[in-house]
């Protein structure tokens, strides 16, 4: 015998918040199974005995109670690692060079898919629940995440931010707060990579020593591409050395390698750019004569392709920004993210 989920929900959420991001019309076998059983089993009872609902026979009641905590329903080979979820693919590149192959990292949000605005599913709910730990970038990057942490109080969750001096965004409904792209500047990185080796030594003393290893290897990556960049800014005269975009979220690179921000909105809005924004942009483009303009891969290049269209420049393609590209595409990790970018700026400032 089965119990519906929703018969019960609304008693159910009396004791057990969390349950509410479950999938609607889940047997409460199956509920028993996502969840830490030892955590709500009784929760369960209770509401059930008071709602009214219809209790759970016996046999029911001892898988409850028996249910092991799902985190090692895992196969065997990696049964025993640490599983670190992270809110979006670029930290989770980043999460998994500092992990090797000694724990599993994961992102919450897929390949090209917008982070700012991203509403968790029931079975991100699910996975977070059986997560060992959470990385976040924080900065007012995920808007979603209060509300989601407070479904999982139990799981530990760690802002790769920390420690980095923010960029003000300097309009709209952000003004004054934080630009939250910090990782897009290599500097930056080092400091996220280094929260990064930190996190992990701490949740897994163990692998402390491979942790440390990778980490310094992956910075020593970081530091190069540090120095392709300058140099390959370098040969861009100064006075053209623009980043043209449909989002404010170059604040960080910009300002660590000497080029001129200019976007269509401060930071990710679900509305299209007014016509004031396009306006503002297209009479920058104009009076500084600059040569291309760009747009990032999770957003609409509608605008951008107008202001390109009204100002004779030329629309240079996407910068990937918010997400890593799919495997197969041209930023399939934050290293190749880096230099997709300025490489795609250098030529499109170039002319070529
Ligand atoms: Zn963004």
């Amino acid at each position: 015998m089965k119990i519906s989920f929703n018969n019960c929900k609304a008693r159910l959420l009396q004791y057990i918040p969390s349950l509410a991001m479950l999938p609607e019309g889940d047997s409460l076998r199956a509920i028993s199974r996502r969840l830490d059983a030892k955590r709500i089993a009784s929760g369960l009872l209770l509401g059930l005995w008071i709602s009214g609902c219809s209790p759970t026979p016996p046999d029911e009641q001892s898988q409850v109670n028996a249910t092991p905590n799902p985190t090692n329903s895992l196969n065997p080979v990696t049964k025993d690692k640490k599983v670190i979820l992270t809110t979006f693919t670029v930290i989770a590149d980043m999460g998994k060079n500092v992990a090797g192959d000694k724990a599993i990292v994961e992102s919450i949000v897929k390949p090209g898919s917008e982070i700012h605005g991203y509403e968790p599913t029931p079975s991100d709910l699910v996975r977070a629940q059986k997560a060992d730990l959470i990385l976040d970038n924080g900065l007012n990057l995920e808007r979603w995440a209060e509300k989601f942490y407070n479904n999982i109080p139990k799981v530990s969750h760690i802002t790769l931010s920390q420690g980095v001096q923010p960029v003000e965004v300097a309009e709209d409904a952000y003004k004054g707060k934080p630009n939250p792209h910090a990782w897009m500047s290599p500097q930056n990185a080092l400091i996220y990579v280094e929260n990064i080796r930190k996190a992990l030594v701490d949740l897994d003393p163990v692998n402390a020593d491979t942790y440390n290893t990778n980490a310094q290897a992956y910075s020593q990556k970081i530091k190069e591409i540090d120095q392709k960049l300058r140099k390959e800014v370098s040969v861009v005269p100064p006075d053209k050395r623009y980043m043209v975009s449909c989002e404010g979220a170059f604040s960080y690179i910009t300002r660590d390698y000497g080029l001129k921000e200019v976007y269509l909105w401060a930071v990710n809005s679900e509305q299209q750019a007014t016509p004031k924004q396009v306006e503002k942009v297209i009479n920058t483009v104009k009076a500084n004569k600059i040569p291309v303009v760009f747009c990032e891969s999770t957003v609409s290049d509608e605008a951008q392709r107008q202001v390109a269209r009204e100002t004779g420049a030329k629309f240079g393609g996407v910068f990937y920004v918010d997400s890593l590209s799919k495997p197969d595409g041209p930023a399939s990790t934050y290293l190749k993210l880096l230099e997709h970018n300025v490489t795609t700026l250098i030529k499109g400032l170039q002319g070529k």
